[in-house]
């Protein structure tokens, strides 16, 4: 008998006791290698010393100050420190607790930045489907995950929704990457100029989609042509970089790879690598500006926003990252991983694609290779894969995903950066013996 919710009420879930490193040990004594960060969240492993005793000493020396009384060192040390590392012209940081909470301020950033312009008529935002932002009600309205949103669908703000950018499915034969990026712009301006583009605050994507699509990446000049409409039309490109950003890609912000720079940028998870519940929004000067110059104050807060033991976390995995040259760490760790998958998997008739960016890789399952025809839902493989590997002491993000009515199972890997040659050797053999495993166990 619990008493504790949980997630899902009929599922018995091993007790998780400790951690160190790669690993996750339960009360019975079994360890699980962490390969996907939980989700995407550790980026240094668990239980990193110079982080614990950097929130230990913060915590010794002031556990908390509320924002709308003090500032506090660490929040402007961990600001200063993330604008140093920003692309250029982002010039202010948002402290907030979560991807969710930071996909809400930065709705509610970017419409006020229009209503201290004086275009309180701009009320739309644009997104894509297949998109992930947050559990929360604004966050969920913008995501475009159908079975997700379906039940709240009547409590949730109109947005539109264009088709994301996922070159394993929709080029065209006939097309190559760049005439595909082209197409999906192409698509975007259509809908700026049905709603008008002067009633449209935002286009919000993520750079490279995590959870609905498994690290699908954007096609070569996708986001610049993006970037070129928002500059065209006055509105603003709202990055989700929760998942994929902070190092994950190979680069700290997934974006820097598109060589462009979004007005309003969200991160979360590798930020706090896990050690604490923190988010931020980083805004544009140009965003900032508009504050500073209009009403002097963003009408939005919580009460522990700039916590400064979740400060002193984030600060600390942000200096293990440099002293330690962990994001080059993921890039290089990424291709040896990407080599891996495809060595062991990359012929596989049921594995259609392996793709991603850096630690940040996935596996899409199909029945048929040639057709790309997805396994049936009511299968649930991506459920029998995740429960095989967790048998095997592997934990995988599986999901599944249906996007315009076609299904699809994903493997999302997202290993520490921190993993070692012989870590990627564990996760492979485990990964592979777990598809086949799931796929035998098919009726
Ligand atoms: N945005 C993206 C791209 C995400 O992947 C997630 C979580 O998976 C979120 C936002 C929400 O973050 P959180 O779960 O911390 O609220």
């Amino acid at each position: 008998m619990t008493h504790l919710f949980h997630r899902q009420l009929r599922q018995t879930l091993p007790e998780a006791a400790s951690a160190k490193g790669l690993y996750i040990t339960d009360t019975a004594g079994k360890t699980y290698l962490d390969a996907c960060g939980g989700a995407a969240v550790s980026c240094l492993g668990h239980n990193h010393p110079d982080v614990i005793a950097a929130m230990a000493a913060q915590m010794a020396r002031l556990d908390y100050a509320h924002t709308s009384f003090f500032t506090t060192r660490v929040a402007e040390e961990l600001a200063d420190t993330l604008i140093a590392q920003a692309p250029e012209g982002i010039s202010h940081v948002y402290l907030l607790s979560s991807g969710s909470e930071a996909m809400e301020a930065a709705l509610k950033m970017a419409r006020q930045y229009f209503v201290e312009l004086g275009q309180p008529r701009r009320t739309n935002f644009i997104a894509r489907r297949q998109s992930y932002h947050g559990n929360t009600l604004g966050a969920l309205a913008v995501g475009g995950n159908a079975w997700r949103r379906a039940q709240f669908a009547p409590l949730l703000i109109d947005v539109t929704h264009v088709a994301p950018c996922y070159e394993y499915r929709d080029r065209l034969p006939t097309e190559t990457p760049e005439q595909y990026g082209q197409r999906l712009v192409r698509e975007l301006e259509a809908e700026l100029l049905r709603l008008g583009p002067d009633t449209v605050i935002g286009i919000c994507a993520e750079p490279v989609v995590g959870a609905t699509l498994g690290a699908a990446p954007p096609v070569p000049g996708y986001f610049q042509g993006i970037r070129a409409l928002c500059d065209r039309y006055g509105v603003l490109l709202i990055a989700d970089e929760v998942m994929c950003g902070m190092g994950r890609t190979g680069t700290l912000h997934a974006l820097e790879q598109e060589g462009i720079v979004p007005d309003i940028m969200a991160v979360a998870k590798g930020l706090g690598g896990g050690y604490q519940a923190i988010g931020a929004v980083l805004a544009h000067g140009r965003v900032y500006d508009a504050f500073d110059s209009g009403s002097g104050q963003f009408m939005h807060g919580h009460t522990y926003i700039g916590h400064p033991v979740a400060c002193a976390a984030a600060l600390e995995v942000q200096r293990v990252l440099q002293r330690e040259k962990l994001v080059e760490a993921s890039r290089v760790q990424g291709l040896a991983l990407r080599r891996k998958l495809d060595a062991a998997l990359g012929g596989h008739a049921h594995v259609g694609d392996i793709r991603g960016r850096g630690l940040f890789l996935a596996l899409e399952l199909v029945a048929d290779r040639a057709s790309k025809q997805p396994f049936d839902p009511k299968l649930r493989l991506n459920g029998r894969i995740r429960d095989e590997a967790l048998a095997r002491g592997l934990m995988v993000y599986a999901m599944g995903g249906t996007i315009d009515g076609r299904h699809g199972d994903h493997v999302l890997l997202a290993p520490p950066f921190t993993v070692q040659e012989r870590d990627l050797d564990t996760l492979v053999e485990r990964l592979a013996e777990s598809v086949e495993a799931a796929l035998a166990g098919l009726p």
